[in-house]
Parts: C-alpha cells; sequence; structure tokens
C-alpha cells in the first residue's frame, strides 16, 4: 500500500493563529475558557481541554469568575456579543477570529451602513454565518442561501444595491454559477470572493489527486463544514472516498496492499491527529 498526504492538510491559517493564543495565554498560566467550540474537532478540543481550558456554553457560566482569559473562536461571535463581552473588565478577551473572517464582518457591516442589502451565500447554521449576519444593519434586508434554488426566496428589487458575499469554506463553483445568476437580477450588485485561498487549493488538490489513488480518506472532525465539502468533491471523482475523525474509525478502513491511498484533511484538523492515523494505517496493512 501507497499512502499519498495532501500538500495542504492540518490546521489552515486562521485555526492555527487562534490555537496558538490559547497555547500562550495556557503558557502565561491564565485561566483559560472558551465560548463554544473553537474549532470543529473534538480531538483537538478534547487535548486543549485537557491542558485546562473550559468550554462554556453561555456567558452567564462567567458570571463573579475574575482574572481569566475568554477566547473567542475562529469562526467569530455575534456583534451585541463581542460588545458586550469587551464591557466586561474583569474578562480578558483574546480574539481568535481568524482575519479572513473578520474582515468579511467589516464588508458587510460597513456597506449595510452604507445602504446596501445583503446577500450571503453560506450555512444559516454554521457559527461563521451565524456572526456574519449580526453585521448587517437592522434597516437592511439580508437574506442567507445555501443553493442556486434559494434565489427565488430573494425579494430585492433589481434596482436596489446589493453585495453578494460568501462563508470562507463554501465551494466556488457553486458561488461562481450564484454570482453570475445574480448579476442578471440586480443592477447594482457588488460581488466580494470571499472564499478562503487555503479552502480553494485544498479544492484543487483533493480533486487532482482523488482522480488519481485508489481510495481517498478524508480526516476531520464529523461537524466541519468543510471535511464534508472535501468529501462531496471526492466523490465526484473517486468510488472508495471514506471520512474519518479518529484514530479508532481506522479498524474499519479496508484497505488492500495493493492500493494507493490518498489523505486528506479538514482546515481544523491537527497534524498530530493526521500523523497518528496515518501510522495506524500503515501497521494494520503491513
Ligand atoms: S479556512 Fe480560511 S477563512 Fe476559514 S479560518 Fe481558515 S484561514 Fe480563516
Amino acid at each position: 500500500m501507497k499512502i499519498i498526504l495532501a500538500k495542504h492538510i492540518g490546521f489552515c491559517k486562521g485555526v492555527n493563529r487562534c490555537i496558538s493564543l490559547v497555547e500562550q495565554e495556557i503558557k502565561n498560566k491564565n485561566k483559560v475558557y472558551a465560548l463554544g467550540e473553537l474549532l470543529h474537532n473534538q480531538q483537538e478540543m478534547l487535548r486543549l481541554e485537557s491542558l485546562g481550558v473550559k468550554v462554556i456554553k453561555d456567558i452567564k457560566e462567567l458570571n463573579g469568575l475574575k482574572d481569566i482569559t475568554l477566547i473567542i473562536r475562529t469562526h467569530g461571535i455575534e456583534k451585541e456579543l463581542y460588545q458586550k463581552l469587551l464591557s466586561q473588565d474583569e474578562i480578558k478577551i483574546v480574539d481568535g477570529t481568524c482575519p479572513i473572517v473578520r474582515k468579511n464582518q467589516i464588508i458587510v457591516e460597513e456597506y449595510s451602513k452604507n445602504g446596501f442589502n445583503v446577500i450571503i451565500y453560506g450555512d444559516i447554521d454554521h457559527p461563521e454565518i451565524k456572526a456574519l449576519v449580526s453585521y448587517v444593519s437592522p434597516e437592511r434586508k439580508k437574506y442567507v442561501i445555501s443553493s442556486l434554488e434559494d434565489i427565488q426566496k430573494i425579494d430585492i428589487s433589481p434596482f436596489e444595491p446589493v453585495i453578494l458575499i460568501s462563508q470562507t469554506t463554501k465551494p466556488v463553483n457553486e458561488y461562481k454559477k450564484i454570482c453570475a445568476l445574480l448579476k442578471t437580477k440586480f443592477k447594482n450588485i457588488k460581488v466580494f470572493n470571499t472564499i478562503c485561498k487555503e479552502t480553494i487549493l485544498r479544492e484543487q488538490e483533493i480533486e487532482n489527486l482523488s482522480k488519481k489513488v485508489d481510495m481517498v480518506i478524508i480526516i476531520g472532525g464529523k461537524n466541519s463544514a468543510n471535511t464534508k465539502k472535501l468529501v462531496s468533491i471526492a466523490k465526484k471523482y473517486n468510488d472508495n472516498v471514506v471520512s474519518i475523525s479518529c484514530e479508532k474509525d481506522v479498524e474499519n478502513l479496508k484497505i488492500e496492499k495493493d492500493e494507493t491511498v490518498g489523505v486528506f484533511s479538514g482546515a481544523s484538523t491537527p497534524k498530530w491527529l493526521i500523523q497518528k492515523i496515518v501510522e495506524r494505517i500503515n501497521n494494520d496493512t503491513k
């Protein structure tokens, strides 16, 4: 068996930055709290929790606590909540929001303040989109669409100013189709190419490599949107695609000794986990 490890693998820059900030706070012996999961990877979250990070679901859980650090996750949080947190003197806020995600929040805030309605291509329940939507001025119309079909739901007249922006991890080809259709519907539309380069490179690599290998293994969290997207791209080019999230999942893999296997990961999968899984695959197929 031969393993081909993807070039673009492990944490993306945004996740890497957030985890480095957390590790620095731990090193400084601060009491570290995270508001929700910092990233969509259970194994990495367990590692951080074992180092002392406490995950809370609601800021009410911080009532009465002093001299603590609260980390904001890579996907960002809602504007109102962020402002509320900043006003609390006894909490040190460390903002792990990816700078690319933050830039999109600023675009949405500025343009909607200046009269533009907002159309977002993304998943309405994804934390990045929940946060992004909160930056739209209340007097503007806003729509989150996840497919070409959803365009029918948009109730904005063709002459009103509109911006179109995408979740950073959505498939670039779908976004292009949505852009093309919306440009025919709106006379005053400004389109932002906000799909992250890291995700585009991963998409291109998985497309190319999936055509050449016997099997594709994608390592990532079960609720990671970008991992799911990589799985669906790989399935277009390869009939033998498996998504796994931990070392134990290797037990269920069926790999023949003469096969070539391509290994990929989502943007929130740590390299230490990939290494462990690859070692386990190698050992199990000896
Ligand atoms: S995928 Fe891109 S935009 Fe999203 S967190 Fe990573 S670097 Fe930031």
